[in-house]
């Protein structure tokens, strides 16, 4: 059974440290203009998000007019896949790049082409090396998932003056607010015309169950994405717990704070029991064991405690495990078993 099965229908009471969701709820200003709007559902959502897209310029001091929203970024990078990508025409990713953009690309007909990586870091060089004449999109995560790391902002911008102007490049930020390299320069490269850079409301705000994501669209490229996209995706209540969120830049900016405080502690206990965890900049950490076997036997050790990590084989990551930022106490009994079971082992 799937972790997500595991968790929703195994109890409430499990914590799931396999989703990437944020350990705590949205703002509580979020949840009271949710309530008020669950009023107005018999009206039709606001087709072009007129409101969120102010709440976001303002927030992030970008550009109202090249925001797009999306029902969840996946709706986005499957729109946009969908509109540059397929038969003949690729998408090339990195090994470790967020698996969704290749089933958006396998739907479409795209073949979907893999740039290794440099141990868990992106590498710009090999990315640049990959790149062919069928190459339409290059998709890239910044920071990464599931590796957690990150691409410092100058290799990006060298990325973009590399690639064909033909190119799209498509920069997944879902974990931009955990990171704290100025984005101002990477919003800039939306401007150029050939460059998209996502977001989304579901990690560090905390609404991943209201399915809220956007970008930074050029207008021709945006003009072909809104093609693809149903209109009135985004819920009335999901739109009015969205401006909540995004106006309620504290609150988000110490849900920051404090899963990053909890997930460094993790990472150091990890390390000092002898593990290895690159340094995350997300809400979750990367753990590596010394094999595959190693990987299953904590994850087996973990469920035995009723904490559901994410297993990497479908990345071909099989030594290690995904294990998202849950509360203090969940993170504490995570790091108990994994010390337990490193002082059995004698890697
Ligand atoms: C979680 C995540 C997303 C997006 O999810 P939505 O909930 O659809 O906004 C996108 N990219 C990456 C890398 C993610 O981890």
């Amino acid at each position: 059974m799937s972790a997500f099965a595991l968790a929703n229908f195994g109890g409430y009471d499990r914590p799931t440290l396999a989703q990437n969701e944020s350990a705590f709820p949205p703002s509580p200003m979020a949840i009271e203009a949710g309530r008020n709007a669950v009023a107005r559902s018999h009206l039709y959502p606001d087709p072009d998000w007129t409101l969120l897209r102010d709440a976001i310029a303002r927030a992030y001091g970008v550009e109202r007019d090249l925001i797009l929203c999306g029902a969840g970024s996946m709706e986005l990078i499957a729109c946009t896949i969908a509109s540059f990508a397929g038969p003949g025409a690729d998408v090339l990713g990195t090994n470790y790049a967020y698996n969704f953009a290749a089933s958006a690309a396998a739907r479409v007909g795209a073949a979907y082409v893999k740039a290794p990586e440099r141990g868990y870091e992106v590498s710009i060089d090999a990315v640049l090396a990959a790149v062919t004449p069928a190459t339409r999109i290059v998709f890239v995560c910044n920071p990464g998932n599931p590796t957690g790391t990150r691409i410092p902002n100058a290799e990006l911008l060298r990325l973009r003056a590399a690639l064909p102007g033909d190119v799209l490049l498509m920069i997944d930020q879902a974990y931009g607010e955990f990171d704290d390299q100025d984005p101002q320069a990477i919003f800039a490269l939306a401007g150029r015309g050939d460059t998209v850079v996502l977001r989304t409301l579901s990690k560090a705000y905390g609404l991943a169950g209201a399915r809220v994501g956007w970008g930074l669209f050029p207008p021709q490229v945006a003009a072909e994405v809104r093609k693809m996209q149903n209109s009135n995706q985004v819920s009335t209540v999901s739109l009015a717990m969205a401006v909540a969120a995004v106006e309620d830049q504290a609150y988000m900016r110490a849900t920051v704070m404090r899963t990053a405080d909890i997930r460094d502690r993790f990472a150091q206990g990890l390390r000092a029991a002898g593990y290895e965890v690159p340094q995350s900049r997300t809400n979750f950490a990367l753990v590596r064991f010394a094999d595959a076997t190693a990987a299953a036997s904590a994850d087996m050790a973990l469920r035995g405690a009723d904490i559901i990590a994410r297993s990497l084989a479908g990345y071909g990551l099989t030594d290690c495990l995904r294990i998202t930022v849950g509360q203090q106490d969940v993170m504490d009994r995570a790091l108990r078993v994994l010390t337990a079971m490193r002082g059995r082992q004698s890697w």
